[in-house]
């Protein structure tokens, strides 16, 4: 636990959220400042500040626990679909340093986009350099 972190608060108990799933290793609970009806945080209960920090196992059950929870949400809310994100770094947008999972209801016409609108400019790539993006991630 974190003593500064808001999330680790509240798996701790020591402040209120709207919990909706627990397993062993996560908490899913409703943001308190949703961008749909339903919008759920999933976070695993040990505090990890970013996506590669998650040793393997839970990096799983996260995932295991998004799997499971977002066709239910997006049944409980009647929506019509559903985004998954996680902001993985500030620049990202991360405002909470602790690895959450958003599940966004979405609905016909909400006036939203699809993920592809969370970037900024669009890279003009030559063929040169995909191949050498495509080496650096193959060897990182
Ligand atoms: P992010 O920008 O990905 O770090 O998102 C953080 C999310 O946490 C935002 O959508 C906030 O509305 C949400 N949030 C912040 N504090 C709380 C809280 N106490 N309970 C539930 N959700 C929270
Ligand atoms: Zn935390």
């Amino acid at each position: 636990m974190s003593e500064d972190c808001i999330f680790c608060s509240i798996v701790a108990g020591d402040i209120p959220g709207r919990v909706v799933s627990e397993t062993e290793t996560t908490l899913a609970f409703l943001d308190v400042n949703p961008l749909a009806p339903g919008h759920t945080l999933v976070v695993p209960k040990d505090h990890h500040a970013r996506l590669g920090d998650l040793p393997d196992d839970v990096a799983a059950d996260l995932f295991a626990e998004v799997h499971a929870l977002a066709p239910r949400v997006e049944d409980a809310v009647d929506a019509d679909a559903t985004t998954v994100g996680i902001n993985d770094g500030e620049a990202a947008g991360q405002e909470v340093p602790h690895v959450h999972a958003h599940i966004v209801p979405r609905f016909d016409g909400d006036g939203g986009g699809p993920i592809h609108a969370v970037a900024g400019d669009r890279p003009d790539l030559s063929d040169e350099e995909m191949d050498d993006i495509e080496s650096a991630i193959t060897s990182a």
